[in-house]
């Protein structure tokens, strides 16, 4: 079996801590309202490989649009390092800038046009 590499992760303040497991590919920009604002990159993580070590209490939903979304920041410093996305609802969408030792901007990534969501996941 091939080893996966984890990595930790957390909110700015720290009240929210975890780790994800394995290769950080299939990122996506996304250029939606809400993405493009809050400077996400997504990275999406089977659920099994991911824990969250503390910080759930922590965490508030915040939901718009079509109420599919559940972005899931932390009410101490406002950063939201994972969410349940609407294109990916069976995975964790981690924010890779919420990981330590990474370089986002070195990493590949396509990018989902949001803006036109129903086209975009056809296109995908
Ligand atoms: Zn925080």
């Amino acid at each position: 079996m091939e080893a996966m590499t984890t990595w930790r992760g957390s909110c700015h303040c720290g009240a929210v801590r975890f780790e994800a497991d394995g290769e950080l590919e299939g990122l996506e920009y996304c250029n939606c309202s809400y993405c493009a604002r809050a400077g996400f990159l997504h990275w999406y993580v089977a659920p099994a490989r991911f824990r969250l070590l503390s910080g759930d209490a922590a965490l508030e939903d915040y939901q718009f649009g079509t109420r599919s979304s559940h972005n899931r920041f932390c009410r101490t410093c406002g950063v939201t390092p994972f969410r349940r996305p609407r294109s990916d609802p069976d995975k964790v969408d981690v924010n890779v800038r919420c990981l330590e030792g990474v370089d986002p901007e070195a990493l590949p990534r396509r990018t989902f046009v949001g803006i036109h969501w129903e086209q975009a996941i056809l296109d995908r």
